[in-house]
């Protein structure tokens, strides 16, 4: 098997920018493995976005991106979703990343999937209670992250995996995660680039997510020191194939011309 790396998958928050800003000499970092005839994709765990305006906020700042390149998390629930021909759901989820479900009939009373995202304005006890009663009564529970916190907007703040999580307990109905690290996130980027995995390198900044979802797939591994890094993250058994503190080190992997 030739492992040369063909294509890389970048993750977005703590990458690309934080905190909204752009990390200095990420857009030419992007351009530049782009002109050597890589296959870029790009898999972040925001459940706001779709696909479009994921992509749409990216070309605003000055990357060039096409969203068919954008796997968001609400876009990859929904296909996981959708690869399950449910009868009904109720997505608990707002802003644009709902409209990847738009297709798929919806159900607040008795929906055959839960499905929770970032429903930040309506994770209240009224709504969760409701959510809890769908449980009880048979609705199987679809998480679109397992992570428990993120400071990506700031400050720090609960995570859609502390929701779910909550839920799962009160509930005992075990959720199905689909986003990061779950192998179904990593394989449908993968499937859309058409390589092995072996040839396709991640970037990420964490290595709970990033980092070990990558290697359970099979896919090399470059760790940034920026985002959500914390030094601690390499003290346990998972190692990037590559370490670096600037995305623009990326470009070291790959031999000029
Ligand atoms: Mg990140």
């Amino acid at each position: 098997m030739d492992e040369t790396i063909r294509g890389v998958i970048f993750d977005i928050d703590g990458v690309l920018e934080y905190q909204g800003v752009v990390f200095p000499g990420a857009i030419e970092t992007v351009q530049a493995l782009r002109q050597k005839g890589l296959a870029l994709r790009f898999l972040t765990n925001s459940t706001l976005k779709n696909r479009q305006t994921c992509a749409a906020k990216l070309n605003r700042k000055g990357f060039r991106v096409d969203p068919s390149e954008v796997f968001t998390a609400s876009y990859i629930a929904a296909v996981y979703l959708r690869g399950l021909n449910p009868r009904s759901c109720w997505v608990m989820l707002e802003a644009e990343g709902l409209e990847e479900f738009k297709d798929i009939p919806q159900d607040e009373e008795n929906p055959e999937y839960l499905v929770v995202g970032d429903n930040r304005s309506r994770f209240d006890f009224q709504t969760l209670n409701k959510a809890l009663r769908c449980l009880r009564r048979g609705s199987k529970l679809i998480g679109l992250l397992s992570e428990l916190v993120d400071s990506s907007l700031g400050e720090l703040e609960l995570n859609v995996g502390s929701w779910v999580g909550m839920l799962e307990r009160a509930s005992g109905v075990p959720a199905v995660y689909t986003g990061k690290p779950a192998a179904f996130a990593f394989e449908l980027a993968l499937k859309s680039i058409g390589l092995e995995a072996c040839q396709v390198l991640m970037v990420g900044d964490r290595v709970s997510s990033d980092i070990q979802g990558a290697q359970a797939c099979g896919m090399k591994t470059a760790l940034l020191r920026t985002g959500e890094f914390q030094p601690g993250d390499l003290e346990g058994a998972v190692q990037p194939d590559y370490l670096f503190d600037s995305i623009s080190e990326i470009l070291e992997i790959f031999p000029p011309g």
